[in-house]
C-alpha cells in the first residue's frame, strides 16, 4: 500500500496532555504528559516526508527526524530510540528542553499553515518509552584501548563527550564540582521543566557503559588541574559558564536581591532534598519582581509562582515580541500568573536596608532621523515603582575566569571564551594540543543541543588526536 502522506489534512497537531495550569502550579513536577501508543503513531504520520527535511538541517545535532517519525508510524520503537541515539547523546532531554519552535519544529513546511509535526515531543516519546520497554543503549563493543579522558564539567557537553569516547574504547572519568551529574539540566532548569529522575535514569546507562564520575571534586581546588594533564591523555574542558551579569544599578546588593542562578540552584537543591527549608530562598506570600526577558527570566517568573509568592512581574525594556526567550515559555508563565511589564527599563531597586521596590522608566522604540533605524529611548517623567520584597536579575552569563589554566596554554577571547578553533586539524582543540574545550565556556551560554554538539563532535575530534 503505498502511503498518503497527505494526513496532516486529517489530523491536527496536538502536543501530548498538558496539566492544565491551576493544578501544575501546585508541584514542580514537569508539566506535558506522554503520547499514547496511537496518538504518537498519528502524530508521527503527519510528517510530510518532504525530501529536503528542514527540521534536520535545523537541528544542531542533525537528528534523522523524517526516518525515525517512520519508524514510529509504524510501531517500530527500539529501532527509533537506536536510530535517535546515534545522533543524540540525550534525546529524551532535548525532546523536554529544546525551543523546538525556533529549531526544528521552526522550520518544518507545516508549521505556517497546518501546525509543525510534532518533533520534540515524539523525540521524547521515542525514548521514555523504549526505556519502560526496558531497552538500553548497546554497551560497547570495542576493546578498551586503555586510554584515558578526563573530563571537566559534566553537564551536557562533558555527558555527550564521555558518550562517545565510552563507545570507542576511550575511558572518560569526568569530575564535577556539583553532587550529581547534569550541570544546569539538575541544577538550572527547574524540575517542571525536566524532572531531576530524567538525568538520573541517564547517569545510570553512562556508569553501565563505563563512563566514570567523580562528583563533588572541584578542580583547581580539589584536584590541580595539572594532576588531570599529567596523568590523562587528553583533558576536556566543559565547566559551562557562571559569572552572572550584573544590573548594574543602585540598590542592586540589597537584601532580597537574588541572582538568577542562585535562585534557581538553590530551589533545585531544596527540592532534591540537598538544602534544608532555612537554607531555602522560599518566596511565599512576597511580592516578586524578576528583570529580564529571556528563558531564565520565565524559569525564575514560574519558580515564584510555585512557591506561592502573592504577586510575580516580570520587567523587560523591550516588546514582547523582542524578548530573546522561546515564546513558548512566555506563554506558560502567562498562564500561570505572571505578569508582565513591557517596555520597563529598571533604573534603581529601592529600599533601606532590604529591598522595598523597584523604579522603572518607561521606554519606546522611536525612528533615528538620520538612519530611519528603530532606538528604544526612555521615556522622560515616566518613572514608576513597584513594590516587592523579592527582585531576581536574570540578565544572563558569561564565563568565568580559570585561573588555573593559566599557566598551559589556553587562550580565551575579549569574553573569556575559551578559544577552541582546532589548531593542528583538529576542531575543538585548544592552542595546548592535549586540551579540548567545548559547550557553553566555548560559544557562550547557549543551549542544551548545541552543547551535546559540541561534546559530540570535540570526542570525535579527541578520538582523531589520540589515534595519530
Ligand atoms: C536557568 C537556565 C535554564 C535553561 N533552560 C534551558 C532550556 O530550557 N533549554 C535549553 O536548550 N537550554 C537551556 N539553558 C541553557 C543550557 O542549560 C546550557 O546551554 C547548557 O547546560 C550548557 O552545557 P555545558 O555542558 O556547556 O555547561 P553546564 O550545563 O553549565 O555544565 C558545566 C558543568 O561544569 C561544572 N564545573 C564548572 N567548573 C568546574 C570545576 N572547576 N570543577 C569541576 N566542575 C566544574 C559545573 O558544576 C557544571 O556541572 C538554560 C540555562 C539556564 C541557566
Ligand atoms: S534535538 Fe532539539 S532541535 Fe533537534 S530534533 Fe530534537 S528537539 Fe528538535
Amino acid at each position: 500500500m503505498t502511503r498518503k502522506n497527505f494526513e496532516f489534512l486529517e489530523v491536527r497537531r496536538e502536543a501530548p496532555k498538558e496539566r492544565w495550569a491551576p493544578e501544575r502550579i501546585e508541584d514542580f513536577n514537569e508539566i506535558q504528559g506522554n503520547y499514547s501508543e496511537n496518538k504518537a503513531k498519528l502524530q508521527a504520520s503527519r510528517c510530510l516526508d518532504c525530501g529536503n527535511p528542514y527540521c534536520q538541517f535545523q537541528c544542531p545535532v542533525q537528528n534523522y527526524i523524517p526516518q525515525w517519525l517512520k519508524l514510529v508510524q509504524q510501531g517500530r520503537i527500539l529501532e527509533a530510540a537506536e536510530l535517535s541515539h546515534q545522533t543524540n547523546s540525550l534525546p529524551e532531554i532535548c525532546g523536554r528542553v529544546c525551543p523546538q519552535d525556533r529549531l526544528c519544529e521552526g522550520s518544518c513546511t507545516l508549521d505556517d499553515d497546518f501546525g509543525a509535526v510534532n518533533i520534540g515531543a515524539i523525540e521524547k516519546y521515542i525514548t521514555d518509552t523504549a526505556f519502560e520497554m526496558g531497552w538500553e543503549p548497546q554497551k560497547p563493543s570495542i576493546k578498551p584501548t586503555g586510554k584515558t579522558v578526563a573530563i571537566i564539567g559534566a553537564g551536557p557537553a562533558g555527558l555527550a563527550c564521555a558518550d562517545i569516547l565510552i563507545q570507542n574504547g576511550i575511558t572518560p572519568i569526568v569530575y564535577d564540582r556539583y553532587p550529581q551529574i547534569g550541570g544546569l539540566l539538575s541544577f538550572g532548569i527547574p524540575s517542571f521543566k525536566l524532572e531531576k529522575e530524567v538525568v538520573e535514569k541517564r547517569r545510570k546507562i553512562l556508569e553501565g557503559m563505563g563512563v566514570i564520575f567523580k562528583l563533588n571534586t572541584d578542580i583547581g581546588r580539589d584536584i590541580a588541574f595539572d594532576d588531570l594533564y599529567q596523568n590523562h591523555d587528553a583533558v576536556f574542558i566543559a565547566v559551562g559558564t557562571y559569572n552572572k551579569v550584573k544590573a548594574s544599578i543602585p540598590g542592586e546588593n540589597l537584601a532580597g536581591v537574588y541572582q538568577a542562578l542562585d535562585y534557581l540552584t538553590n530551589n533545585n537543591y531544596y527540592q532534591m532534598g540537598l538544602v534544608d527549608k532555612k537554607a531555602h530562598h522560599n518566596f511565599y506570600f512576597e511580592r516578586v519582581v524578576i528583570l529580564g526577558g529571556g528563558d531564565t527570566a520565565m524559569d525564575c517568573s514560574r519558580t515564584a509562582i510555585r512557591q506561592e509568592a502573592s504577586s510575580v512581574y516580570c520587567a523587560y525594556r523591550r516588546h514582547e515580541k523582542a524578548m530573546p526567550g522561546s515564546y513558548r515559555e512566555v506563554y506558560k508563565a502567562k498562564e500561570e500568573g505572571v505578569k508582565f511589564l513591557w517596555h520597563h527599563q529598571p533604573i534603581e531597586i529601592i529600599g533601606k536596608d532590604k529591598v522595598e521596590g523597584v523604579k522603572f522608566a518607561k521606554t519606546e522604540l522611536v525612528q533615528q532621523e538620520n538612519t530611519g533605524k528603530m532606538e528604544l529611548k526612555v521615556i522622560e517623567d515616566s518613572e514608576i515603582i513597584i513594590p516587592a520584597e523579592r527582585v531576581v536579575i536574570a540578565f544572563g552569563f558569561k564565563p568565568n575566569a580559570l585561573s588555573w589554566l593559566n599557566d598551559y596554554q589556553v587562550k580565551t577571547d575579549q569574553s573569556g571564551r575559551i578559544i577552541a578553533k582546532g589548531a593542528n586539524k583538529h576542531p575543538f582543540q585548544t592552542s595546548d594540543d592535549k586540551i579540548f574545550a567545548g559547550g557553553d565556556i566555548r560559544r557562550g551560554a547557549d543551549l542544551v543541543v548545541t552543547a551535546i554538539f559540541e561534546g559530540r563532535s570535540a570526542a570525535k575530534s579527541i578520538l582523531n588526536y589520540l589515534s595519530a
